[in-house]
């Protein structure tokens, strides 16, 4: 019966149904679930709790005739008091002289309108006679498309309530219901359209946002558990004498974490199903090193790997590090956008005919040319910044590639769980020995003096610092533009007295390489640059970072940013210069130079900017979700998490309490709706 079509309730003709369509509704069930997105209260609350220049609603006793007085054409102002409790209450209304026939002395009638605390007047926008019926008081707002107005819908949906809300069933287990405390499915439906208190409506929300969170879960965690069951074997059975050997030869030896994470990564190599894992670790925690390891780990049985890095700067550096670290123990490739002619030829027959074990590149990789000889590992550093389509191209590049994410972007736990419930997850929580923690300063632009003079004696001691300048959003030409007035006047600045480099993402890569390799020997001690050097750039004699105005950039950019120094034995520095107007920006700035922990950061980040902003809008993969909100309701989410958990391990989905769910899962299978 849900299932009918939208034309089944009364009223809704051709052209309705038309409209409907344009916002996915075609069944009842469709309307059913299409719920409002937010309330207006017109909610009766005592003259004692009205805030001054809000929208209230009163109720009371008309007193005596309403005057109407008429100026201009058509333009009339109508006063009518009211005794509401023991106060008279002037109701203002324009432009409306036909209801002062409709408010009679003695009448009992409910105005909505703006409220003025100090003249005890209301600006009438709505008003009806008689008492405010409890139903009423909360109206529902869709959102809406097309002609279609929230009007319509209201009685659509007063009629479809009425008619179809009983039948619709229960599909959680009855137990969780209980424990919850949450109201049943029906009633949870029609309180979220026509709320009888704002109480109740918590609770029709709450009962939602659970149960998408857990179909959600359990969706992803079934996927997972079937992917695992079902993969056939690519299981790389390296050989732990090399492995261990590659080890030893490294120049420090790693971190409990490390050690961890690796065994745990290696075993997933080792093991039959398709590793899908996610390596977090906070800037300079050591990832690059792990990720060396097990490349290094499917060249010993035989296969390659790929490395892929979201920037050409990245891809060099890390190309030209491996190419060290390897030394004797494999062949190392790069492969970028900018790699061309015959160049490029070479290193895609090579890959094609496995002359090269690891190759190191950016989303050249996974262009269609480029085919692996057996590519048993793939990884993906900075993988948010990766989109779902890319991950899958480069994924479908070999047999069934084990696939590890790494990001030094830690994502908060509660983001983690929804976006990633269908990987592993590993962490590093450790720093190698004898790091100093990074001091964090913010200043305002008025101190830029006394900045250039600290750059000065840090250089003089024979360190290194790098200027970020300002971000504008949206225009990468005014970011250069900005990055080359900078250059050309610290440049001034410094005359004769250091050198002053300029990196910015439209330079070639020759020109990006070169400056580089200068800053890296010193022969450059400033390199004023876009946040192109956000990701991974490793130069240890780097004290100073100073970011221009950096109330413009989220908390884990800056993060990332200032993860740039602090990467060799010396004390580092990281000035922030901004004058944020608004109390957030501030709160932002206390926060960076309080905190140098990344997991807490990102935290922070996520509650103060929201989860479309942390991932970057486009390419957030964030699912989304119509009641529930990750980051406000994460609780509720754990909650779910931990339950499917249960379901999925126990496989309690054969249960009869669990039919239904099992029923709508495998729907959801069949729409073909996995996660990559
Ligand atoms: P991440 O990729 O996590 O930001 P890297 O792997 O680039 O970190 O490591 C940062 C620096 O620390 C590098 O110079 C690396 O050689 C060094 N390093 C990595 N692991 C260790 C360790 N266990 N002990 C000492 N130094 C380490
Ligand atoms: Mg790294």
């Amino acid at each position: 019966m849900l299932n009918e079509p939208i034309t089944a309730i009364k009223g809704v003709g051709d052209k309705l149904q038309q409209e409907l369509e344009l916002i996915n509704i075609f069944t009842v069930e469709d309307l059913l679930f299409y719920f409002p997105n937010r309330y207006d209260s017109y909610e009766v609350k005592p003259i004692r709790e009205l805030l001054h220049e809000e929208k209230v609603t009163i109720e009371g006793e008309v007193i005596g005739e309403p005057t109407v007085t008429f100026y201009g054409r058509k333009r009339s102002r109508l006063v009518v008091n009211l005794q509401v409790e023991h106060h008279v209450v002037k109701g203002i209304m324009f432009n409306r002289p036909f209801a002062k026939k409709q408010l009679r002395p003695g009448d009992v009638v409910t105005l909505t309108g703006k409220w003025d605390q100090h003249r005890l007047q209301i600006t009438v926008s709505n008003y009806k006679k008689g008492k405010a019926k409890s139903q009423d008081q909360i109206q529902p707002i869709y959102p809406l498309k097309g002609s279609i107005t929230n009007k319509q819908i209201v009685k659509l949906m007063k009629a479809a309530v009425s008619q179809y809300a009983f039948s619709i069933e229960e599909i959680l287990p009855d137990d969780y219901l209980t424990s919850y405390k949450l109201p049943n499915r029906s009633d949870a439906l029609c309180q979220i359209h026509f709320p009888t208190s704002f109480n109740h409506l918590k609770h029709a929300k709450r009962r939602f946002i659970y149960e998408e969170f857990l179909l959600f879960q359990l969706k992803m965690q079934w996927i997972r558990k079937r992917t695992k069951e079902a993969t056939v074997g690519n299981s790389l059975n390296y050989n732990e004498e090399r492995v261990n050997q590659f080890i030893d030869k490294l120049p420090f030896s790693l971190t409990n974490a490390q050690t961890k994470a690796l065994t745990e990564i290696l075993d997933d190599m080792k093991s039959a199903y398709r590793m899908n894992r996610l390596l977090q670790g906070d800037v300079g925690s050591g990832k690059t090193a792990v990720a060396a390891i097990c490349l290094f780990a499917s060249i010993t049985c035989g296969k390659q790997g790929a490395l892929m890095v979201p920037t050409e700067i990245l891809a060099e550096q890390h190309y030209e590090s491996l190419k060290n670290m390897f030394e004797g123990y494999g062949r190392v490739g790069l492969l970028t956008g900018s790699i061309k002619g015959k160049a490029r030829k070479e290193i895609v027959t090579k890959i094609q005919s496995h002359e090269v074990d690891i190759v190191i590149g950016t989303h050249a990789l996974i262009q269609d040319e480029v085919n692996f000889f057996d590519l048993g590992l793939v990884i993906v550093d900075e993988q948010h910044r990766f989109g779902v389509n890319q991950r899958k191209a480069l994924r479908e590049k070999g047999m069934h590639p084990d696939v590890l994410f790494m990001t030094a972007t830690p994502i908060p736990r509660t983001l983690a769980i929804s976006t990633f419930g269908d990987m592993d997850v590993s962490i590093i929580d450790e720093m190698p020995e004898g790091r100093k923690e990074i001091e964090t300063y913010w200043v305002k632009e008025n101190m830029l003096d006394r900045v250039l003079q600290f750059i000065e004696k840090e250089v003089k001691q024979g360190y290194q610092a790098y200027v970020i300048c300002p971000l504008i959003e949206e225009s990468e030409k005014l970011d250069i533009q900005n990055a080359v007035d900078l250059f050309h006047q610290l440049s001034h600045y410094f005359k004769g007295k250091l050198g002053v480099g300029l990196m910015h993402g439209r330079l070639r890569s020759e020109e990006k390489e070169e400056v580089m390799q200068e800053f890296a020997a010193n022969r450059i001690q400033v390199l004023v640059s876009t946040t192109v050097v956000e990701v991974g750039v490793n130069v240890p004699n780097a004290t100073v970072m100073v970011v221009y105005d950096a109330e413009r950039f989220g908390l884990s950019q800056l993060h990332q940013l200032r993860g740039r120094v602090g990467r060799g034995s010396a004390q580092s520095y990281c000035i922030l210069i901004a004058d944020p107007k608004g109390e957030v920006g501030k709160e932002r700035m206390r926060i960076m130079t309080e905190t140098t922990n990344g997991f807490e950061l990102s935290e922070q980040d996520l509650q103060l900017r929201g989860p479309g902003d942390f991932f970057g809008r486009k390419q957030s993969g964030l699912p989304e979700f119509k009641v529930a909100d990750v980051v406000h309701d994460y609780r509720a989410l754990e909650t779910a998490r931990r339950d499917a958990w249960t379901v999925i391990q126990d496989d309690l989905l054969k249960l009869p309490p669990f039919e239904k769910l099992r029923d709508l899962l495998e729907e959801m299978d069949d729409e073909g709706d996995t996660l990559d």
